[in-house]
């Protein structure tokens, strides 16, 4: 029997919190659990976002925390021409459609449905559901607008995949214990017309993550909340592109004092502040629970 593996899958666009402590602890808590072990990515498809020193701390950040990890360390920036060949595989099988809307043009296409009356149905992270507009593009007028240069993303057609997929998409679950916590089912549906890869780079965080958790060889997966919904299209991408899926668990997330989630973005205090105001290890794993 190959031996269980996590990963600890950090994004390098700012510092790590206790929010990411915490996942990284507890993927390390539950792979000891399992005798399993712990390998670490770093996520950094984000060409504008990403930076050499964020990944410089995030290695001082887990080795401070105690952390040990597999030795090899997996860039995503190191395997861009992988997911650009899973692109070209799903768009060439017609699961893929080349999209030339602007964030702009998508809200003004979304904002004109809206005024017809047309519903307007959200995403699970709250954005508009793509309207489709690109879907409609005959294939020989997409070539000829790629050929010409014009940027493009690559959309998933829901409605292809999902036939194609052809029959339920369970998501295995387990505990924080490591037993095994059932299935449910997941409904990709409500992602619509997901943007699989971006204009900028041949890839998304949905293809990238699957892909690598298959190339890793992740049995098991641990993250926060925030992503539980984006599994839904994990498993649904995972079933086009033959992959295994890992079971998972989504852990809740570390909340401020006022109850609001840890976010770079909103300038929540990193791990890198709390060493230099002398505050110890042991004491951030002690008020996360891994004392
Ligand atoms: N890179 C993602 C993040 O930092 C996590 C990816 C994952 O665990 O699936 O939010």
């Amino acid at each position: 029997m190959t031996r269980p593996a996590l990963r600890f899958a950090p994004s390098p666009n700012g510092r790590l919190h206790l929010g990411h402590a915490y996942s990284a602890l507890l993927n390390a808590r539950i792979a000891a659990g399992l005798g399993g072990r712990l390998l670490l990515r770093i996520e950094d498809i984000d060409p504008g976002r990403s930076r050499p020193d964020f990944i410089a701390g995030i290695h001082a950040d887990l080795a401070w925390l105690g952390l040990r990890f597999e030795p090899e360390v997996r860039h995503q920036s190191k395997h861009v021409p992988d997911y650009a060949r899973a692109r070209d595989g799903l768009a060439g099988r017609g699961l893929l459609y080349p999209c030339f809307c602007s964030r702009g043009q998508v809200a003004a296409a979304v904002a004109a449905g809206a005024a017809r009356g047309e519903p307007a149905p959200r995403d699970p992270d709250g954005a508009p559901l793509y309207p489709g507009t690109c879907r409609a593009v005959p294939p020989d007028l997409a070539r000829a607008r790629i050929a010409r240069g014009e940027p493009q993303s690559w959309r998933l057609d829901m409605a292809a995949a999902l036939a194609e997929a052809a029959g339920p998409l369970p998501i295995r679950r387990f505990a924080p214990d490591g037993r095994d916590a059932g299935t449910i089912a997941a409904d990709p549906a409500r992602w619509g017309d997901a943007v699989i890869a971006r204009r900028d780079v041949p890839t998304s965080y949905h293809l990238s993550v699957v892909w690598d958790d298959a190339a890793q060889g992740v049995s098991d997966v641990v993250r926060g909340q925030d992503l539980e919904a984006a599994t839904d299209l994990h498993v649904l991408l995972q079933r086009l592109l033959g992959l295994p899926s890992p079971a998972y668990h989504h852990h809740a997330l570390i909340r401020d004092e006022t109850g609001q989630k840890l976010a770079k973005s909103k300038g929540s205090e990193s791990l890198a502040d709390l060493r230099a105001r002398g505050v110890s290890p042991e004491a951030v794993r002690a008020r996360l629970g891994f004392a």
